[in-house]
């Protein structure tokens, strides 16, 4: 049998191969991890989730202030020291940064800092030095993707706006998924002047229509300027700031454009061509369902297959790899991963909480479906003087009476949402939600006090 330096060489300490490679080592495997950037944690730690959820907090400041007002609270509202909320930031994801490198660390994983290169399906070069494994695991995530437009090189992207100098006080943002509509909404409630620039008729494509139309409403009530169908042809820079040609004739200035046009898996360099490893759309590694390449003993996690880009679901698919390779936890069933009725959050102001199906998908799936809705002034807003409103839906199979997606848009949302996404996993029916009792006063009680269906909605 062939002599390995390693059981397990993981490419890319994120998410996903920071998991894998210490619940590997937790297995008694001998393992390496591989990360180039200097620091460990991937996009979630670095630049995606967590720092976007800091500045969430910190944007959702400026409206607490104002809702103070009603509650009988006085003064003039504080002012951003932006500087300060990037070097906090900043500080706190050093800390993680050394967690993940401790948690590495004490599980016994070898850590080597520098840039992957596949050479075949057992060796990899670090830095000029060739490394063997049984198994290789690759998780190398995604990274930002602009189009090819004229002055590309004075556009952000989500790498850097977390770092922007100075505070862009009127901000451009591009795109109208995930990453556009949460910093419009951050760098909105942080004092930005923002413009958000959507190709379609409205945000977040494959959302349910009425949480679309719903947001879109919202964030413009909360002062982002949508413009829809139009798209970005020119930017150059001059003395007042960045000039942007649109499509439709018109044209805008800004201090800062950040593009959120997607992201593609990050791939170049890898060595994937040379190996001879099967890669899709973007180049993104083709895995079956077992995350296993097209060579037997190279595996795939995350981003870079192109799934569903969320951070739980490549710590998920890394557990399983994991359990494959080297076993289940001691009396536990091995891990399996189900791509149905995978909670989301986009933390929007409002923010936006979902689980399984869109109406529109329902519909497709199931045929008959009973729509349950509501939309109200939260408790809070009657005080505050906010004219923000909260939407809750329901949908339900008709023929089984289990509810097969349900949807929210209001404060929270990903904090409820989550509850109830165990109830779905289970299949909870509606008879189910009715017979539970609601909290009171809260607005997630209206998830389970919702009993007339929408009328005139049938397929
Ligand atoms: P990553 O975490 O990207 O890790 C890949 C690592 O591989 C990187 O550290 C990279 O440097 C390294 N690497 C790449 N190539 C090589 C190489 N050749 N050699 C060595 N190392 C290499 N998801 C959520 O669930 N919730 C959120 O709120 C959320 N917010 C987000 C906000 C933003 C702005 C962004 C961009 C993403 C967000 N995401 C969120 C998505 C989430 O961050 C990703 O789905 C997750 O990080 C994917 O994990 P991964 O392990 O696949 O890749
Ligand atoms: P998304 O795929 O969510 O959205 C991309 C947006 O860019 C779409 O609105 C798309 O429009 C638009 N777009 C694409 N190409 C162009 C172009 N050439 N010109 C103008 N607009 C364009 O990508 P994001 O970058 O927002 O996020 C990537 C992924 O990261 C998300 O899908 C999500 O999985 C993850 N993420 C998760 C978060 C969370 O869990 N809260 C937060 C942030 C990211 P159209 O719809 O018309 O194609």
């Amino acid at each position: 049998m062939a002599n390995f330096d390693f059981d397990l060489l993981v490419i890319g300490g994120g998410s996903g191969g920071v998991r894998a490679a210490r619940m590997a080592a937790g297995r008694g495997a001998k393992v390496a991890l591989v990360e180039a950037q200097p620091q460990l944690g991937g996009t979630c730690v670095n630049v995606g989730c967590i720092p976007k959820k800091l500045y969430s907090y910190a944007a959702h400041f400026s409206e607490a202030f104002e809702h103070s007002h009603g509650f009988g609270w006085e003064g003039a509202a504080p002012s951003l020291n932006w500087p300060l909320l990037k070097a906090n930031r900043a500080r706190e994801i050093t800390r993680l940064n050394g967690i993940y490198a401790a948690i590495l660390h004490n599980a016994g994983v070898h850590c080597l800092s520098g840039f992957a290169t596949l050479l075949d399906a057992h060796h990899v070069q670090v830095n000029g030095k060739t490394y063997s494994a049984k198994h290789l695991l690759l998780a190398t995530g995604g990274k930002p993707h602009v189009p090819d437009i004229t002055g590309r090189e004075h556009v952000l992207t989500s790498n850097e706006i977390f770092d922007v100098e100075p505070f862009p006080k009127r901000l451009l943002i591009v795109g109208a998924g995930y990453i556009a509509c949460e910093f419009a909404s951050i760098f909105n409630g942080l004092g930005a002047q923002v413009t958000q620039l959507d190709r379609g008729t409205q945000v977040l494509r494959g959302f349910d229509q009425d949480v679309r139309q719903f947001i879109g409403t919202e964030m413009q009530k909360a002062g982002v300027h949508m413009r829809h169908g139009t798209e970005v042809t020119r930017i150059t820079r001059a003395a007042d700031g960045l000039h942007i040609a649109l499509k439709d004739g018109s044209a805008l200035v800004a201090d800062a454009v950040l593009y959120a046009t997607g992201r593609v898996p990050n791939v170049q360099g890898l060595g994937l061509e040379a190996a001879g490893i099967a890669q899709g759309k973007q180049g993104a590694i083709v895995v079956n369902d077992h995350y296993q390449t097209n060579l037997p003993s190279v595996y795939a996690v995350g981003d870079v297959t192109a799934r569903v880009q969320l951070t739980p679901v490549a710590l998920s698919e890394a557990m399983v790899v994991v359990d494959q390779l080297f076993g289940p936890a001691a009396g536990k069933p091995p891990r399996e991963m189900s791509y149905d009725f995978i909670p989301t959050a986009v933390f929007t102001h409002p923010s936006i909480g979902t689980v399984g199906y869109t109406e529109e998908a329902a519909r497709q799936k199931f045929g008959a479906v009973t729509i349950y809705r509501t939309d109200f002034k939260p408790l809070m807003h009657t005080l505050s003087g906010s004219s923000e409103r909260t939407l809750m839906k329901l949908i339900v199979e008709t023929a089984t009476d289990r509810v097969v997606g349900l949807h929210m848009v209001g404060a929270e949302a990903g904090e409820i949402v989550q509850g109830f996404a165990v109830a779905l996993k289970a299949g909870a029916t509606k008879a189910v939600f009715d017979a539970t009792i609601g909290i009171h006063p809260t607005a997630a009680e209206e998830f389970v006090t919702m009993r007339e269906p929408v009328a005139n909605r049938a397929s």
